[in-house]
């Protein structure tokens, strides 16, 4: 007999309605809700190897690459990191990683992990890094890989790769990126940057629950794989076997998440249809006007101009303004989620995303509408809708709609 009583009410879940405006996880398109109800079917029944090979197709648009080595892990963004770092790095090899966040310092761990030799170069929280700082380092320190972050999360620092690639390429070494929050929201060009190896996540700019990591390994990549001399050191992350699972001979390797797999092809079928370049478009809009927006009321932001990224703003908190009353209150009043600063930055910024579904005219409006009544309840004079004007006079003055 069992003897432990169950704590939970046997109702199924009811999660609140909310407004996922934060780092991520980001708010979900029906469309992919939709297809996470779907009947499971088997991870090796034909009409799943056909939906694997449309999301291989779907990814490849994504990324903008040819790479066969294309495909989604089974787990988070991190994941993906451990997968394309574990991969590539034998222990030993020597490894330098541009730190100028959080998911920059992971990857510092994560390849000290896999037993590299890690160098790492840094720049303040904010700040991103010149192609010559790469150059010198890998001149004192050459490297087999060089790891680097397009768009850093922690800061909302917009990262320029063209030039490194080629500055990398030089020095013999492969170019690996952390492409979590940017793929789908701003540019990432794999075959024409020369990137060697990406990694990403499903739930920032693809809006997607968070559960898969989309990979891509070009021609460099792939060989710096086929002369490894150890076995790679995560048994569940070796591609060697993963990429025959979704290759040519479909060998078993774990059970696919086959839900998860269903809500990525249908996430990834809604950014074809859109186009990347709409896509683009429409985060850059939304993007500047909530940044303009917060300008209007005096609200800075801590991410250096010139890079700063559209699908992630680091607002400034006023002075004296307490940090989780604001979130606080913007939760439970109209279930809006915006996150907190990160280190350096805890308790100075909050961090608002507008990735994917969620980058909409009206959530920019409903945001700073909200903010604007927390600070004036505060006591902070603004304006009655100040904000909003200045947003909406952004989106008037767009060429094109940013949708709704
Ligand atoms: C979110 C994020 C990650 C980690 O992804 P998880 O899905 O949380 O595991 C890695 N890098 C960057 C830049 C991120 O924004």
């Amino acid at each position: 007999m069992p003897t432990k009583t169950p704590l939970a009410p046997a109702a199924p879940f009811e999660p609140p309605v909310r407004v996922l405006l934060g780092p991520g996880p980001s708010d979900v398109h029906p469309r992919v809700r939709e297809a996470m109800a779907q009947p499971l079917i088997g991870h090796l029944d034909p009409a799943f190897v056909g939906l694997m090979d449309q999301t291989q197709e779907l990814l490849r648009y994504a990324f903008q690459t040819d790479n066969k080595l294309t495909l989604a892990i089974s787990g988070t963004g991190s994941a993906g990191m451990e997968t394309v770092v574990d991969n590539l790095v034998e222990p030993g090899d020597a490894m330098l990683v541009c730190v100028n966040g959080i998911f920059g310092g992971r990857m510092v761990d994560v390849a000290q992990r896999a037993g590299a030799k890690v160098t790492s170069i840094e720049r303040p929280y904010g700040e991103t890094f010149d192609p010559d700082e790469i150059r010198q380092a890998l001149k004192a320190h050459p490297a087999k890989v060089v790891g680097i972050v397009q768009a850093e999360t922690s800061t909302g620092a917009w990262q320029a790769l063209e030039e490194i690639a080629e500055i990398t390429h030089e020095a013999g070494a492969l170019l690996l990126v952390d492409a979590v929050t940017s793929l789908a929201g701003v540019p990432l060009e794999v075959d024409a940057w020369g990137i060697d190896a990406v990694y990403s996540g499903t739930q920032k700019c693809l809006s997607c629950p968070p559960g898969l990591a989309p990979v891509t390994l070009g021609p460099r990549a792939v060989e710096a794989l086929m002369a490894r001399k150890t076995k790679v050191q995560s048994w569940y992350l070796d591609l060697s076997m993963i990429m025959r699972y979704w290759g040519g001979d479909r060998f078993y390797h774990h059970t696919a998440p086959i839900s998860m797999n269903y809500a990525l092809r249908e996430a990834l079928a809604l950014v074809a249809s859109e186009g990347l370049e709409a896509r683009f478009a429409r985060h850059a809009l939304c993007g500047q006007a909530l940044q303009t927006g917060l300008a209007s009321i005096g609200i800075g932001l801590a991410t250096k101009a010139g890079n700063r990224l559209p699908q992630l703003t680091c607002a400034l908190i006023p002075e004296g303004i307490d940090d989780l009353a604001v979130r606080k209150r913007l939760l439970a009043d109209w279930g809006i989620e915006v996150g907190g600063g990160l280190g350096p930055w805890k308790g100075k910024v909050w961090r608002i995303g507008l990735m994917g579904h969620g980058a909409r005219p009206s959530n920019v409006t409903l945001f700073l509408s909200a903010l604007e009544t927390c600070l004036r309840d505060l006591g902070v004079d603004v304006p009655v809708d100040a904000s909003v004007k200045a947003a909406n006079e952004v989106f008037d003055q767009a060429e094109q709609p940013a949708g709704v």
